[in-house]
């Protein structure tokens, strides 16, 4: 079979390299020459709305998928015209925009913040009022790792943080004392059947991932089996076929929706070495209509990102259980150039193996 995967970043590079090993063909579209995919896999230069570029990836493609949300839905829509698109555009409209991924939390019973949308001052004001401080102001579209964010501490900045996200369309919403990050990725095949991933737990810093543990420490099989049953009720609800990532929020035994991811996940990438099914591989084989594999841990694992700078490879393959993706990317600041991944066959090993790889890590 032929994928067509639109976006060829490292999320795009990891689906193709998987796809390979199954004998899948897959093509990405990518504005940028040099792409991290376009190393691996055949891929087309082209813009996300260039109709001429994503009609060319229609016919190279028995189905076509996507690894961001960001993807115009006119184009996943010009694209769904002329071959399957999995998972549909209806996905990528809920999670587009922060005000209608909450709106799908609340009909689906899933907990959030408090929050309150925001399309001026005087909502933003409004908003306050309703929502309390300490709060986060995000804006409703294109926000990601922390972009687009401006944390309010006191109501006298609230013309800084209207001008922080760019005065757009925004969502205010409180912020929460969580205990710590979660995430649960969870897969649908074409026949409607649904596996899901043990619960993984995510440190973030100045809004990006750094480090997840998987499966997460001390997570309850209640807390799992609630989180299941939240990606379960997304799934179900957008009729999605493909790997999904929930972000959330643990507040002692309770959790709270955060983010909807609707592709293969960063929080994702332990499941390489870590799980019986690698994300990439479970994603590919949900939207070609092949059986979904089993997703449980093979042990404890850790993954770390490397983010700006890469470490040198030497050092850390010197880690036992330690394994080193790069993604072919140039280093800038904030950029994510590639992932470490450990496994052990014990947590206190894992730990050990951890502390003997973080100061490694150039803290770029
Ligand atoms: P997001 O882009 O919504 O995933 O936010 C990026 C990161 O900012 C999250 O992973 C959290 O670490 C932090 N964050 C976002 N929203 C909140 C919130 N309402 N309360 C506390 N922390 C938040």
């Amino acid at each position: 079979m032929r994928v067509g995967i639109v976006g060829g970043g490292q999320l795009g590079r990891m689906l193709a390299l998987a796809g390979h090993q199954l004998g899948l063909v897959c093509t990405t579209l990518d504005p940028a020459e040099g792409s991290a995919a376009s190393q691996v896999a055949p891929s087309i230069v082209g813009a996300y709305d260039d109709r001429p570029a994503l009609a060319s990836l229609a016919e190279t493609s028995d189905v076509v998928t996507y690894e961001f949300e960001n993807v115009p839905v006119e184009a996943a829509r010009f694209l769904a015209a002329q071959v399957p698109v999995r998972p549909g555009p209806q996905a990528l409209e809920a999670a587009q925009d922060r005000l209608n991924e909450k709106a799908l939390f609340g009909e689906l019973g899933i907990p959030t913040a408090p929050f309150a949308p925001v399309d001026d001052l005087a909502s933003l004001e409004d908003a306050i009022e309703r929502v309390g401080l300490p709060a986060v102001l995000k804006t409703r579209r294109l926000g990601y790792d922390g972009k687009g964010q401006f944390v309010l501490l006191d109501p006298v900045r609230a013309e800084d943080a209207w001008r922080a996200v760019g005065e757009r369309p925004s969502i205010l919403e409180a912020k929460v004392a969580f205990s710590r990050e979660v995430s649960v990725l969870a897969a649908r095949g074409l026949e409607g059947d649904v596996v899901a991933y043990p619960l993984v737990e995510n440190r973030h810093r100045e809004g990006i991932l750094r480090l997840s543990l998987a499966p997460a420490p001390e997570a309850t099989p209640a807390l799992q089996a609630r989180a299941e049953g939240f990606a379960r009720a997304v799934l179900e609800r957008l009729d999605y076929v493909g790997v999904i990532a929930i972000e959330l929020f643990q507040v002692g035994e309770e959790l709270l929706g955060n983010e909807i991811a609707p592709r293969v996940h960063n929080s994702g990438h332990w499941t390489i070495e870590g799980a019986t099914t690698s994300q990439f591989e479970q994603h590919l084989r949900a939207v070609c209509g092949l059986p979904l594999g089993e997703a449980t841990a093979r042990g404890p694992s850790a993954m770390v990102n490397l983010i700006g700078a890469l470490p040198d490879p030497a050092d850390v393959l010197a880690v036992p259980g330690a394994r080193l993706h790069r993604y072919g990317k140039a280093p800038r600041p904030g950029r994510k150039v590639g992932h470490v991944t450990i496994t052990a066959p014990t947590r206190e090993a894992l730990e050990e193996r951890l502390a003997r790889l973080l100061p490694l890590i150039p803290e770029a």
